[in-house]
């Protein structure tokens, strides 16, 4: 019956008994003839827990340190569900990412799998076992340090270790039914989507959509690898992950497949930048050697008296402060006059990949936002996404107005089985 890879997100394994029901999960699809290989992520917020208890001994926690307290959270659930496994009459064993053979650079927080080996799985499988593995985690190549994979990265695990074993199907489980046409959080009339294509997820997990990691969806592209979303509280089919190839019944092809939002943003105008050449490289040659990745950019035209312009990006929140203080040390060289630094924003994307041959489509998403009263301070597109920049408070309504416009609001209201939404 194939093997399957199986990953249990937090809101899945939160307490000691939505372990046992997991563990019967388990149980269920072994017993069924299935080889079965599990990937758990921490219990419940117990990641966030951990973060501000680093930050309440140290204000900027050595990462090094950081990353071995986090691989914690996963290496108590990886144990607690070994244990409920057991106790179910099947044997279990729990490995560390590090003993599941997860090999990553050696980005302290955000790390990259250069490669997984996982000997130790192929033998539990091999003796009849289930092998329990703690996501988000690795051991750096060059270091031998424990890492992580960066925010929601149990999903990237999953997959990797899916294309190392040759698994038919990597499923992700999780506390809604799937991957729906925007957050069932902020939108109860989104729509759960059968299938999404790759590429379109691609884009939505990389506007907001915390669903899936990017970096799970990246990985399951290559190996041309399918995901199924789907809940632990349900046997509801999910959503399928697929190839962007075209299915031959698939005539009619959503134009749109949802949208994202994304509150993780910060705004950074550089104020007073003299309009000549080598300017706009030194900002970015600047915020690159910070290490800070950027999303939008935006460049005024410049006032012809002044010969001035101002120059606005976006970048994680969380690197906001190093933004800042990299761009004052060059203050005095790059000539410009201040900085405004801005975190109450949202950006929220449409995608689909039926835009690049619709037209119209900018059309009905600017006319819902702004009917809806939403004002639009930064824009950027891709081939299948259009994204704004628009003010926090207003991210609700504006993804509201946008689904609507677009036709995406269900009959029904999605459910939210569990989980925080932290
Ligand atoms: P897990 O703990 O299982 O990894 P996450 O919290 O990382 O779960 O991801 C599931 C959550 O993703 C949902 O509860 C939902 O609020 C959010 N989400 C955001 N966008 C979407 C979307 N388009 N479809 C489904 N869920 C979404
Ligand atoms: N526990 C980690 C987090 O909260 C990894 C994950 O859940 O995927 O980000
Ligand atoms: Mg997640």
């Amino acid at each position: 019956m194939g093997l399957v890879v199986q990953k249990y997100g937090g809101s899945s394994v939160a307490d000691a008994a939505s372990i046992r029901r997991v563990a019967r999960r388990i149980v269920d699809t072994f017993n069924a003839g299935s080889q079965v290989a599990v990937v758990v992520s921490a219990m419940g917020d117990t990641t966030d827990e951990l973060i501000d208890l680093a930050q309440q001994v140290s204000p900027k926690p050595p990462a090094r340190e950081l990353d071995m307290l986090l691989t914690a959270g996963e290496r108590m659930s990886m144990a607690l569900l070994a244990m409920a496994i057991s106790d179910l009459g099947c044997e279990a064993r729990s490995f560390t990412g590090s003993q599941a053979g997860v090999i990553t650079d050696s980005a302290h927080g955000r790390a990259r799998i250069i490669d997984v080996t996982p000997g130790r799985i192929q033998a539990a499988l091999g003796d009849g076992a289930i092998p329990i593995v703690a996501g988000f985690q690795g051991v750096s190549q060059d270091t031998k340090d424990i890492t992580t994979l960066g925010r929601g990265g149990s999903d990237t695990t999953a997959v990797a270790l899916a294309a190392a074993l040759q698994a038919d199907v990597c499923e992700i489980y999780t506390d809604v039914d799937g991957i729906y046409s925007a957050d069932p959080r902020i939108v109860p009339a989104a729509r759960k989507l059968d299938r999404v294509t790759y590429e379109e997820m691609l884009e939505l997990a990389a506007s907001g959509a915390k669903v899936l990691h990017l970096r799970c969806v990246e990985y399951a592209r290559r190996f041309n690898l399918p995901i199924h979303v789907r809940s632990s509280f349900s046997t509801n089919e999910g959503t399928w992950v697929v190839s962007d190839a075209r299915d031959e019944d698939d005539v009619e092809q959503p134009i749109i497949s949802g949208v994202a939002h994304d509150l993780n943003d910060a705004k950074v105008t550089v104020v007073g930048v003299p309009d000549r050449p080598g300017e706009a490289a030194a900002i970015f040659g600047t915020l690159a050697d910070a290490g800070i990745n950027l999303d939008m950019i935006v460049q005024n035209v410049s006032v012809a008296d002044t010969g001035l312009t101002d120059v606005t990006f976006t970048c994680p929140r969380g690197d906001g402060e190093r933004a800042l203080s990299a761009l004052r040390a060059v203050q005095a060289t790059i000539g410009f006059a201040d900085l405004r630094y801005d975190d109450a924003i949202a950006k929220v994307s449409l995608v689909g990949a039926g835009m690049r041959s619709h037209p119209g489509v900018s059309a009905t998403f600017f006319r819902a936002l702004a009917d809806a009263g939403v004002n639009v301070e930064m824009i950027s597109t891709s081939e299948i996404r259009i994204s704004v920049v628009t003010r926090e408070s207003q991210v609700t309504r504006a993804v509201g107005a946008v689904h609507t416009a677009f036709g995406l609001d269900s009959g029904s209201e999605a459910v939210v089985y569990g989980g925080t939404g932290r």
